[in-house]
């Protein structure tokens, strides 16, 4: 295990993960979130408006995309 920076609120903690413990569940309610909204629509011209319909910060959005969290996202670039 590393010591890590939270890629979410900043502070240091230890963990194999990007984020702090608290953070990891606010991760979660974020993909849920995200979830149900895909399941409505998946189609999204930029990671912008998916930002801004769903709320959610860009730089925590790109993250879940990197790791593979969001199922179903098609972005149109
Ligand atoms: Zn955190």
């Amino acid at each position: 295990m590393e010591f890590k920076k939270c890629m979410r609120c900043g502070c240091f903690f230890m963990s194999d993960n990007d984020v702090c413990c608290n953070c990891q569940s606010r991760d979660k309610m974020d993909i849920a979130k995200l979830n149900s909204i895909l399941d409505e629509n998946n189609n999204f011209n930029s990671v912008q408006d998916l930002s801004i319909l769903s709320g959610i910060n860009i730089n925590n959005l790109n993250r879940y995309i990197a790791n593979n969290q969001i199922s179903n996202l098609n972005i149109n670039l």
